[in-house]
């Protein structure tokens, strides 16, 4: 049943059929992304992630997860992830305990938010339905059980892209959470294609916002100023006490995207899939300028955040 582009579905049942390529309203003028979905650009990625992102998306299977705390952004990227994709070509559903953004080329079921007591309930059942009739790709707006992880995997194993965002704080962090799930290493391995840590950090008003010039600021920068930060100009600034007309006296003015990148290449799968503990796996696989920290140290370099919205966003690495 479909009602102005939009597949309905019914609940417990499941009707998913290829929209038309360039079916009337879906599409944005130059015809390659469906309205209403955010970028990876606007959502904050830089162009070597977002050319990864889009790649690894583009694969007819695996396990993409998009790990952070609540308010991190968490659904923008997996919306503007999904944004890449062409619904005229594979079949997109998503499960969600609460629809953000209404898009006309997906099937988005909502699933009232289990409670505690029996959270695998909705969530299992409505994925296990669409494990043999459903989507092409599916987005599960959490995975947070054992029983959602094996249906997840099973849906790669049988050739689906899942996409799913995790609570976690760190990309390798996630592995010892699927693993919590009972998630079998090597299976977890052999399915995972992509983990995006993130955090939104407070952006320092542009109109007040002051030169930073304090020494912990620059111990800070300095340990990086000889690696991964070197040639690149340090002008860090700091929050105007009171702030200012535009940013109504915060100081600060909107926010920008932190995060960090797993790719799940051979050798990664090969050190998942072996004993590898996080903070070895984070070693070997995250390397200088790569982590969640680094990421927001940039930031900060830049002027775009503060020491404080840094520290009080990402836990600095001992
Ligand atoms: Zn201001």
């Amino acid at each position: 049943m479909r009602s102005r582009g939009r597949a309905r579905v019914p609940a417990g049942q499941l009707e998913l059929t290829l929209l038309r390529p360039g079916a009337a309203g879906l599409f944005d003028p130059d015809g390659s992304r469906p309205a209403h979905a955010p970028l990876l650009d606007a959502a904050g990625f830089e162009p070597d992630a977002q050319a990864t992102i889009t790649r690894l998306i583009a694969a007819p299977s695996g396990l993409v997860l998009v790990a952070g705390p609540s308010c991190s952004g968490r659904s923008t990227t997996a919306y503007a992830m999904l944004a890449t994709l062409d619904p005229a070509q594979r079949r997109i559903g998503t499960l969600e305990a609460r629809v953000l953004r209404p898009v006309d080329a997906w099937a988005q079921v909502h699933v009232r938010r289990p409670r505690a007591a029996a959270r695998s309930g909705p969530w299992t059942r409505r994925l296990r339905a669409w494990s043999t009739a459903g989507p092409d790709v599916i987005y599960l707006g959490e995975l947070d059980t054992p029983a959602v992880l094996e249906l997840s995997l099973q849906s790669v194993e049988a050739g689906r892209l899942m996409l799913a965002r995790v609570r976690h704080d760190r990309a390798c962090g996630v592995l010892a959470l699927l693993r919590a799930l009972h998630g079998d290493r090597v299976r977890c391995a052999d399915a995972l294609a992509l983990i995006v840590a993130q955090r939104l950090l407070p952006r320092l008003c542009p109109d007040c916002s002051q030169d930073d010039s304090r020494q912990d600021v620059r111990r800070l920068l300095a340990q990086a100023a000889s690696t991964w930060l070197a040639q690149q100009p340090l002008r860090p600034r700091r929050a105007c006490p009171g702030g200012c007309v535009h940013c109504r006296g915060a100081g600060y003015d909107g926010a920008i995207l932190a995060y960090e990148m797993l790719e799940v290449d051979s050798r990664a799968r090969s050190l998942i899939g072996s004993s590898s503990k996080g903070v070895d796996l984070e070693r070997a696989l995250l390397s200088d300028g790569r982590t969640l920290w680094a990421h927001g140290l940039q930031s900060l370099a830049n002027g775009a955040t503060s020491l404080e919205a840094l520290q009080s966003s990402i836990r600095e690495p001992r």
